[in-house]
């Protein structure tokens, strides 16, 4: 029986077409640029790269360079929301209406979870917010970003629907018993050829992979597919 429904934050609450994430890459640049005297192409070759091998940016910072995390998430996340997310009240009628308890799971920090919900006019939907600071940035896809925040609700993947964006965050939660739903983002295909393509944009799925039980284009339409998934019997 279905008891929690995991929710990604970034580009899943709000479409990439919003520009915050692209914003917050800058932020990302900016700052490797500033700490280790890089070029922007260099700085952007090591977020693609950190990114691809550790799942996010900073956790490669902090195995190969052992940054302050907390230093490096506010500057990255120190961008005005309100610049690029408008309120979201069809969603918050949405969100709503699923009966079941919704948590935040996001490889972000509190205090920008905290900002985007707000302004999309949803935050008293979700009941906690386990961010990269609760994951010990262990960060998704690790499989042990999961089994933290499972153990902290006492309840088996079973139980859980996982809500995202990105495809390979997919497989670990599945192993758990996770079931999942994938948010397809066919605009993704536009945003490569940017000078400084977010690296997460490139790996956006626009067919669904086998690792989702079910896939969604418009985060409108995440009511009917939970209820879908949580008649369907566990895989
Ligand atoms: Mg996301």
């Amino acid at each position: 029986m279905i008891r929690y429904i995991l929710f990604d934050l970034d580009e899943t609450l709000y479409p990439p077409s919003s520009g915050l994430m692209p914003a917050i890459g800058d932020r990302m640049r900016a700052f490797l640029e500033r700490e280790y005297a890089l070029s922007p192409e260099d700085a952007y070759d090591l977020q693609k790269r950190y990114w691809f091998e550790y799942g996010t940016t900073l956790r490669g910072l902090m195995l190969e360079h052992e940054i302050d995390p907390r230093h490096y998430l506010d500057f990255v996340h120190d961008v005005d929301v309100k610049q690029f997310i408008v309120p979201n009240p069809e969603l918050n009628r949405i969100l709503s209406s699923i009966p079941y308890e919704k948590v935040i799971v996001t490889n972000a920090d509190v205090p920008h979870a905290q900002r985007v919900l707000n302004q999309l006019g949803i935050a008293a939907q979700f009941s906690r917010i386990f961010d990269i600071v609760f994951m010990e940035y262990e960060c998704k896809p690790a499989r042990g970003a999961y089994e933290r925040v499972l153990r902290a609700l006492n309840a088996t993947g079973a139980e859980c629907i996982l809500v995202e964006d990105t495809a390979r965050n997919l497989a670990t939660a599945r192993e758990l018993g996770i079931r999942t739903i994938l948010l397809l983002q066919p605009e993704a295909r536009t945003q490569p050829s940017a000078r400084f393509a977010d690296p997460a944009a490139q790996m956006k799925a626009t067919a669904c992979p086998p690792d989702a039980d079910l896939c969604i284009e418009d985060i409108a339409q995440v009511g009917d597919a939970i209820a879908q998934l949580a008649f369907l019997p566990p895989p």
